[in-house]
């Protein structure tokens, strides 16, 4: 990812005119494969607008976005289909992902269909092998979202994603929303995910906690910009930035982050 900038024109208030705001500003930083890189940063600092142009769902102003040495994002930049499917962006609110007039069936048949040519009997294998991998009954499939829980949605979400076979997952607050207990399930099957199919995450999270729980490194966001980045254990522990000091602080007085000691997963390639 280099030097992305994204410029949104702000309607002016009180009759001043229209104003541009630089969401993300001249951000640059790699992520190595298997790796998962946290971006923290407080409401408004820029992490969604990387996030979304990082995915091609939102384009940079200019800069670009490169997966294994392929230019996957720039202005005005086209991919085909296959090309897109390696990099996915999972939306914060499971619901976003699933249509709440399909069923979960029709929800998972759906992204195969559009960017595959497997027989339906394939398709269904396939998806049938991949619920069994994430803990969920088929029984489940011919219900609608809203019949199943929240944390059964965001693996149906997760599931969407990886039929796909991606090689970049960005999670946008992917345990928000989710009790402690749900949080810690997703957290592991995220990081099984990672093992199994040798995943690279981008993982947004306005929670300390979880963070330094599951990322190997952390990137902090300030103002659209990265205002340090590094090891979760050297970022979070010794934090040389103020606004980072201040982030920490903050999080100490709402609960207490916890730092993890588990060992930073092995890195191979840059991608
Ligand atoms: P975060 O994800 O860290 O909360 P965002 O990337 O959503 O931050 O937003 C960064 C800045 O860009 C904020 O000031 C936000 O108000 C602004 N912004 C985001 N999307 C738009 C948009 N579509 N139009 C105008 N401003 C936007």
């Amino acid at each position: 990812v280099h030097c992305l900038s994204r410029d949104f024109t702000v309607r002016g208030f009180f009759g001043r005119g229209n104003k541009i705001l630089r969401a993300v500003d001249d951000v640059s930083f790699s992520v190595a494969e298997a790796e998962i890189l946290g971006i923290v940063g407080e409401t408004g600092s820029g992490k969604s607008t990387l996030a979304k142009m990082i995915a091609g769902i939102q384009q940079p102003s200019s800069g670009w976005v490169s997966l294994s040495g392929e230019i996957v994002a720039s202005r005005d930049l086209k991919l085909a289909k296959p090309v897109r499917a390696k990099l996915q962006y999972i939306y914060q609110d499971p619901s976003a992902s699933l249509d709440p007039r399909w069923t979960l069936k029709r929800s998972l048949h759906e992204p195969l269909v559009t960017h595959t040519d497997l027989s339906p009997q394939l398709r269904e294998e396939k998806i049938l092998k991949l619920m069994a991998d994430l803990e969920l009954p088929s029984a489940l499939l011919d219900r609608y979202p809203h019949e199943v829980s929240g944390g059964q949605q965001r693996r149906v979400g997760l599931a969407r994603v990886l039929l796909l076979a991606p090689k970049f997952v960005i999670f946008d607050e992917p345990t928000s929303g989710l009790d402690v207990l749900v949080q810690a399930a997703v957290l592991k099957l995220l990081r099984d995910l990672r093992q199994e199919f040798g995943l690279t995450y981008l993982f947004i999270s306005h929670d300390i906690t979880v963070v330094s729980s599951i990322c190997d490194r952390v990137a902090v966001m300030h103002n659209g910009s990265i205002v340090e980045i590094g090891p979760v254990n050297e970022v979070l522990v010794n934090p040389k930035h103020p606004h980072t000091r201040a982030l920490l602080a903050a999080s100490l007085r709402i609960g207490g982050a916890r730092l993890t000691d588990d060992p930073p997963a092995p890195r191979e390639r840059e991608t």
